[in-house]
């Protein structure tokens, strides 16, 4: 794949607009996207070498996080679990900490399901087959697609949003995005025009034409697009109203008191249920609705411990796909804990040194404007040099 940033030339244009009929999504933009695609597409640690397991982790890795921010987290996961087998028996702490900083840890243990799936039922290889891929934890119609075609060249359609997005502009589809009547719809189509030949890289051009060209908010750049020649969006001015959204719920407002509680040189942190969100991660003490001092300092005490100074720290806010949280805290230092039965307190917190904590335990980034009270620094921030 050359790297040239030249754009796809005017006579390639032309020709592209003479054979085209004018009915819409058809195999007249197959050519024109894969040349456009060796010239233009970014260079990206998993298309370098697209088997299996990367792709699946990539892809994985990709919904719900930006590219850049998943390069570093790519590279690590795969030294530390370089086999399908390694992720599957990987003991979930580890897990847990090599996702940290990307969120949504969800997809990290359907992954682990899923390899376990793998590791019993397809003899520790990936299947190739879309419908098999299906049955995989975590697995919907979008990453099969990607599997299949990407690493093992198989016609199958890979429908992520940058997809719906070029594709209703392309053809002036009025459906909502979020309903899956319109993604099955959108599927059919592309499924009709994949080309035998690079089904992988037609997939990958679409893909990256909605993230580089063709892009959601502010405006797309039409004139570079290669497709420009049959967009109807494009032809009509109607790019704003494409692709069509219902808008969605609006999200739960949750409030919160964090608390950085500090016992000599080590800082109070606690596991979260295996249940809800971020299931069995470690969190900072925290408790519903915004406590004042004297609230906080009855609770420690009503919980066993000897509170000695209370500070008020800024305000945070985290936003989940569902709910907000919006976070006030309190940095506490206690009294040591000198015997076994004060260790053994009422909330059931683990005293750490930070470093072993930073080191151990995974610690949601919704905490991250605490925990720099407790000198313990989250996901890629860790990495950097203090
Ligand atoms: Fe998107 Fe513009 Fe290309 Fe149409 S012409 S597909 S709106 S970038």
């Amino acid at each position: 794949m050359s790297t040239n940033k030249k754009h796809s030339s005017d006579i390639d244009m032309k020709r592209d607009e003479k054979n085209y009929d004018g009915k819409g999504l058809e195999e007249g933009i197959v050519k024109p996207m894969l040349r456009w695609y060796d010239h233009q597409a970014r260079i990206l640690p998993w298309r370098e070498d697209p088997q299996p397991y990367k792709v699946w982790v990539s892809e994985i890795m990709l919904q719900q996080t930006r590219v850049e921010a998943v390069k570093p987290f790519y590279d690590r996961f795969l030294k530390a679990l370089p086999t399908i087998e390694d992720l599957a028996f990987c003991k979930e702490d580890k897990l847990m900490k090599l996702w940290e900083g990307l969120g949504y840890y969800n997809r990290v243990r359907n992954m682990q399901k899923a390899a376990l799936q793998v590791m019993e039922q397809f003899g520790g290889q990936l299947p190739s087959d879309y419908e098999e891929l299906l049955t995989l934890s975590g697995i919907g119609s979008y990453t099969a697609g990607a599997i299949s075609s990407i690493a093992y060249q198989k016609k199958a359609p890979a429908v992520d949003g940058n997809v719906l997005r070029v594709i209703t502009r392309l053809t002036l589809n009025e459906g909502d995005i979020l309903k899956q009547s319109v993604k099955k719809e959108v599927e059919k189509q592309v499924m009709e025009i994949i080309p035998e030949d690079r089904p992988g890289d037609f997939n990958q051009s679409l893909i990256e034409l909605g993230a580089i060209i063709c892009v959601p908010n502010g405006v797309p750049k039409c004139q570079e697009c290669p497709v420009a020649f049959c967009c109807q969006a494009f032809k009509t001015g109607r790019i704003d109203e494409f692709p069509k959204k219902k808008q969605k719920q609006k999200r739960k407002i949750e409030e919160k008191t964090v608390l950085v509680i500090q016992e000599t040189d080590r800082v109070g942190i606690h596991k979260r249920d295996r249940k809800g969100l971020l299931p069995g991660l470690y969190e900072l003490p925290n408790l519903s609705g915004h406590l004042t001092q004297e609230e906080v300092i009855d609770y420690l005490e009503v919980s066993g411990f000897r509170p000695l100074r209370i500070q008020p720290l800024e305000t945070a806010k985290h936003i989940f796909s569902h709910v907000e949280w919006r976070m006030i805290g309190y940095v506490i230092r206690i009294e040591d804990l000198t015997n076994k039965e004060e260790k053994d307190n009422s909330l059931d917190l683990i005293f750490e040194d930070p470093k072993k904590a930073e080191e151990h335990y995974s610690i949601p980034a919704a905490f991250s404007a605490y925990t720099a009270y407790m000198n313990i620094r989250l996901g890629q921030d860790k990495y950097k040099e203090s």
